[in-house]
Order: structure tokens, then sequence, then C-alpha cells
């Protein structure tokens, strides 16, 4: 019997599933309608001079950047290695291993619990209302009771799958809950698709408040991996003490400073603009066949339907090369499948695929 190196792992790590993302989960196909990624990518331009040498950690020119485009100051931005690295570091940093826990409002972004697996975090859920929204009154009482020792409130807006923001209203009742006890983190990845819904404006007056971003949706740079935390310089200051070293390389600074210059975010918001209006035009289109039931919220680059049959319209996709995102078996989305909006191409082979098996 040879020796099985797998028993030297930790006991957490050889209970974990990896995170199934789109990409892993892959599939033979053409078309990729299943990770929320943009059509295409814009040009940008790099100098090798600097490549002999380490980049700094926080790059000031990428920090200076984002906190023009956010709206607040340098001191309350962190750039890390995509908005998924955020998420890692702020549950390493605030959760206790084995005792303290973090709140989820499923169905939602799969990774916070992931994250909370690898790294010993509690997770509890706590199910949004009828209306997907989150359930601020359950959400209290959760933070209420100390044994749960909840130390982070996830909160998605718009949120990944149900594609609805998180009002103003609700969010306030959750930093008045959270007040002096958690950290309450907003994750607006898809935010540029519906600026005006954007919490942002309440960091200032909520030190507790913590808001993640990427340039990976509507910058059209999910390759790059460059994601931001916005927060209170202390919350900045023990992020940082986790961090690794270099964790945004400089070839990826030099791409993220072009793509928020001027003329980056006019691209940007070209781009959103676009794939708003086409988004629009097949979600219409959508609603005319027969099998199509609920359509969720719509504020994103992406619509969840829920299809007749949707699990078996899924894979009927599969088979076409046309890959979209199953949510069948995620609670209270029974039938219901994600589509990202791509191309105008793209969109239109899926209306035809639609519509052939519509039938
Ligand atoms: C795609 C996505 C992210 C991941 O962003 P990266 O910056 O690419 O790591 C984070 N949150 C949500 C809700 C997402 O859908």
């Amino acid at each position: 019997m040879s020796f099985d190196i797998s028993s030297l792992a930790t006991a957490r790590v050889r209970g974990l599933c990896p995170y199934m993302s789109a990409r892993r989960i892959g599939g033979m196909g053409h078309t990729f309608l299943n990770a929320n990624e943009a059509p295409s990518s814009a040009a940008f331009l790099m100098s090798s001079q600097k490549l002999n040498r380490y980049p700094d950690c926080q790059p000031a020119e990428v920090l200076e950047a984002y906190a023009a485009y956010a709206g607040v100051s340098p001191e309350n931005v962190m750039v890390s290695r995509g908005s998924d690295e955020a998420i890692g570091l702020l549950i390493r940093t605030f959760c206790e291993e084995n005792r303290d826990s973090i709140i989820i409002c499923p169905p939602t972004y799969g990774m916070y619990r992931v994250s909370a697996d690898t790294n010993g975090a509690r997770v509890l859920e706590v199910p949004p209302r009828e209306d997907f929204s989150p359930d601020t009154a359950a959400i209290r009482n959760t933070l209420q009771n100390p044994e749960n020792r909840v130390k982070l409130v996830f909160l998605c807006s718009p949120n990944n799958p149900t594609g609805e923001t998180v009002k103003r209203a609700d969010l306030l009742e959750v930093l008045d809950a959270a007040r002096d006890k958690a950290l309450v983190v907003v994750d607006e990845a898809y935010i540029e698709f519906c600026p005006e819904d954007t919490l942002a404006d309440l960091l200032p007056e909520n030190p507790h408040l913590v808001i993640t971003r990427t340039l990976s949706k509507a910058f059209g740079l999910a390759g790059i991996r460059c994601g931001f935390a916005l927060a209170s310089p202390e919350v900045i200051k023990l992020m940082l003490k986790v961090i690794d070293p270099y964790p945004i390389c400089d070839p990826v600074a030099q791409i993220a400073v072009q793509a928020l210059s001027k003329n980056g975010l006019e691209i940007m918001r070209a781009r959103v603009k676009e794939l708003n209006d086409r988004k629009e035009r097949f979600i219409a289109e959508v609603k005319k066949l027969s099998r199509t039931g609920e359509v969720f919220g719509t504020k994103p680059n992406y619509v969840l339907f829920r299809f007749r049959d949707g699990e078996q319209l899924f894979s009927d996709f599969v088979h076409r090369g046309v890959i979209l995102r199953d949510f069948n078996d995620k609670p209270r989305l029974k039938d219901c499948i994600r589509i990202t909006i791509g191309s105008e191409e793209e969109m239109q082979e899926v209306l035809r695929i639609l519509k052939e098996l519509d039938k």
C-alpha cells in the first residue's frame, strides 16, 4: 500500500469541495453565457520597463484612480486580486477560526460560503423575504444572539443570481442592527449597470460598512483579477495586515489605471449602455415564449428566468454548445436559468434556440 498523501492535509481541507466556478464547470461549448463576463475586451498598452522590480502592494496610482471614480478618498480603498480576494481577506481578518460566523442570504453569490469554509468561519443562513430582499428583522435577530458571534453580514447588490439591488432603507436597518457588533459587506460587483443604486455614499457615516467592487464585470477585465474594497481606514489597515505582499502585478496595475482613466470610463459606460439596451430587447423577446415563467430582477448584465422544464432546457442548450448557468438546485430557484447578456450574435443564438424549443 502506498502512503496516502491526502492524509497529511488538515481535516478541514479534506472536507472541502472546491468552488464550482463557471470556468470549472465549463462544458463543451462555443457560446459561454454562464459567468457574467463582458462580450469583448478593450485594448490596452503595456510597458515592460519595471518588470524586473517587485510591484507595490497597493499601487498608489490604482488607489487614486479608483478613489476618484468611486467618489471616496484613497485611504478608503484597498485593491485586491479580484473582489474574491477581498471577501477572503475580510473573513480571515475578522472571524476567529471555528468560533465566529458570517451571515449570508441565499440564494446568493457562492464565494461567501466557500471562503468561510476554507477559513473555518461558521455560516449562518438567513433566507431572504418573499421578494428576495434581505430579511432585516431576521438578520437583526441573528446578530443579537451573542452565541452566534456574527462578525460579517454579506449582502449582494445587485444580488447574484436574482438581480435586485439592496434598498437603502434595508441597508440602514442592517447597519443599525450591526453597529458595534459586526461589519456589513455590500458586494457591488455589478453596480456599474445601475450606478444610481450604489450605497457607497453611506461609507463616511458608517465605519462598519464595507463595499466590494471589481473590474471583472462592467469593465470587461475578468482576466486581470482586479477588485476593490471600500471601507474606513481602520478596516483597510486591518485587512492590509493579512493581504499577500504583492497581490497586484505590474501589468495589472498598468491596465487598471488605463481602465479607470477618463477614456477608460467612457468605454465602460458605453459598454454598459449597449448591454442594458440589449438586455431590455432580449427580455421582451423571451417574455413572448410560452415556457417563460418568472423574470427576476433585471438590473445587472444577466437575467434569471424561470422556464417550464428549466432543468431540461438547460441541458438542451448544453447539447447545442451554448452554456448558460443552471440554478435548479438552489433554494426557491427550481427550473431557473441565469443568462449573461453577451454580444448581439450570442443573444440572437439564444433566442433562436429558445424559439426552436418552445414548440
Ligand atoms: C463575479 C462576482 C464577483 C467576483 O469578482 P472578481 O473580482 O472577479 O473576483 C464577486 N461578487 C459577485 C456577486 C460576483 O458575481
